[in-house]
């Protein structure tokens, strides 16, 4: 935490702010303490097969970007995807060898329409930069470089395809566009979500006015979460400033085990169940 003057002229903090922080405030404030304050940890549910899947793919696509330009093709990023292959999650070895061929056709057709002679700026670039009153921060899948301006690119592995509101409405897309920005003192506001199952995506220009919308809601659930962190130091309630925040995505929470609300609110899905509608 750093300080610095709150807008009254009262020392404030800045709270470091990722998208994953954000997005998990957001869904269950239960879930938001058992994930990053509770310690030890409690023990997590076991892998699942679409988040093996699209990380699988991010893994093989950062190693394309590590290889010297001439070394790189549609079949290498192909065997990158056979390399880095894992099956956690999935249901037996046949589901597996299944998406890995769907991953393989997905990352060599990915690369294969990639614009000739462009290279990205950056690949799996951790970012960090005061904004406002938090430090916005992250892994960032991708920096390119167009046209004099920087470009967030984001990788999606998911069952359905992407519209251009889900990267126009990304508080995770904005933050990064925000630190990118600020961190290499460059333009950017262009963030791209590029959905490797349909070879699509979904693009958005923002502006100074839509960066900084983001940012004020980025800023609102930062300063929620922070003054439940700090009330939960003082001795509060953990019940009350975390409560929970029950739905469908319970059957996915690492930590159903140990929560009845949500052991109640959805069925307990096995861990391939996201890959198929
Ligand atoms: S199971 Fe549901 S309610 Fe319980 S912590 Fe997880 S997301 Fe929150």
């Amino acid at each position: 935490m750093q300080g610095q003057l709150g807008l009254e002229g009262i020392p404030g903090k800045l709270v470091r702010v990722t998208p994953a922080r954000l997005s998990t405030w957001q869904q269950c404030p239960r879930k938001y303490r058992m994930t990053y304050l509770d310690r030890p940890t409690p023990p997590r549910a076991g892998a699942r097969a679409n988040a093996t899947l699209g990380a699988v793919v991010h893994n093989a696509l950062k190693a394309y970007f590590d290889l010297r330009v001439d070394q790189r093709s549609p079949e290498r990023a192909s065997a990158l995807v056979r390399e880095h292959w894992k099956s956690d999650g999935f249901s037996g070895p046949e589901q597996a060898a299944e998406y890995r061929a769907r991953a393989q056709e997905w990352v060599g057709g990915y690369v294969a329409e990639l614009p000739e002679g462009e290279a990205p700026l950056a690949v799996e670039r951790w970012v960090s930069a005061p904004v406002g009153s938090i430090i916005a921060e992250g892994r960032v899948d991708r920096i390119d470089e167009r046209h004099g301006e920087l470009v967030v690119v984001d990788y999606k592995t998911g069952r359905y395809g992407l519209q251009v509101g889900d990267a126009r409405d990304s508080l995770a897309l904005g933050l990064y566009a925000l630190a990118v920005g600020k961190q290499f003192h460059r333009t950017c506001r262009r963030v791209e979500l590029h959905h490797l199952p349909t070879g699509t995506v979904a693009s958005w220009e923002h502006t100074e006015e839509s960066l900084a919308e983001l940012r004020v809601r980025a800023e609102q659930l930062a300063a929620e979460f922070q003054s439940a962190t700090d009330e939960l130091e003082l001795g509060g309630d953990p019940q009350a400033l975390f409560p929970v925040r029950t739905g469908k995505h319970c059957s996915w929470c690492d930590f159903r085990a140990h929560c009845a609300e949500g052991e109640q609110a959805a069925p307990d899905l096995p861990s391939w169940s996201a890959l198929e509608a």
